[in-house]
């Protein structure tokens, strides 16, 4: 019997990716997401009936043209989204057709969705962009919409399997910037040897215009970015367990 492929929904392709992950990277943004983080700059990714179809050769096919850019410089392929993870299947096919080239895969994730055949992705994934939105049970879910112990149980598993991970981190202003938090955050991340990485990222209302344009209320709109002094402060208390912090001030 002839296996047919799944279609994946895309929402857009970047070819020369260089803030999600390592070295040059081919980043595929996937269509859907069921959080609806309030600071979300790419809320037309969050329908998951939108977005272009790609069989996962058609993919492939676009994403081998760069692997020469990919390998020289340390890149890679990096899943984001959307939340990339709601088409399990399909991240997996290309995945394991990743491999087959030598190309690095990383997955950008909320880690909030969680079944057999995300564990079987993570198999073929050399670098995980786990997002944590708050520490904060209660602040997480205002954030987002959801709960936050499906990333939780998602970290302890990336432990388990000793997976590379950057834990990414948005700073809001009013939002997320309860520094208690952030201490027991920096604190549990301090038993997480995998997490190589803590990226702190300012907020900004650049996708502010996406909501607008979408018909949704953009609640963040008298939020300002973070000022340096914050940022710095945040950035001292990730570090304070010796982990590297990277920050974009
Ligand atoms: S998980 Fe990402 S794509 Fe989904 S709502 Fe949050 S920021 Fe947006």
């Amino acid at each position: 019997m002839v296996r047919v492929s799944k279609l994946g929904r895309i929402h857009s392709l970047e070819s020369f990716g260089t803030v999600d992950g390592p070295g040059i990277r081919f980043v595929v943004f996937m269509q859907g997401c069921v959080l609806r983080c309030q600071f979300c700059h790419n809320p037309d990714t969050w329908d998951t009936t939108k977005g272009m179809e790609y069989t996962p050769q058609q993919l492939m096919d676009e994403i081998v043209l760069y692997k020469s850019y990919m390998n020289f410089s340390g890149g890679g392929v990096t899943f984001t989204g959307g939340e990339p993870l709601l088409q399990a299947e399909y991240i997996l096919e290309v995945s394991k057709l990743c491999k087959e080239q030598g190309i690095s895969v990383a997955i950008d994730t909320s880690g909030f969705v969680w079944n057999d055949t995300v564990k079987e992705i993570l198999e073929y994934t050399d670098l995980v962009l786990l997002d944590i939105k708050n520490y904060d049970p209660l602040v997480y879910k205002t954030v987002t919409g959801v709960s936050l112990s499906p990333t939780l149980k998602f970290l302890d598993y990336l432990k388990e399997k000793n997976i590379n991970t950057w834990v990414r981190y948005v700073l809001v202003p009013n939002l997320t910037d309860n520094l208690d938090s952030v201490r027991q955050l920096s604190d549990h991340l301090d038993h997480f040897p995998n997490v190589s990485k803590i990226e702190l990222l300012g907020f900004h209302k650049m996708g502010e215009y996406k909501w607008k344009e979408l018909g949704l209320e953009y609640k963040l709109s008298d939020t300002k970015e973070p000022s340096k002094e914050l940022m710095k402060q945040v950035k001292e208390i990730f570090e304070c367990n010796g982990k590297v912090v990277s920050a974009n001030v």
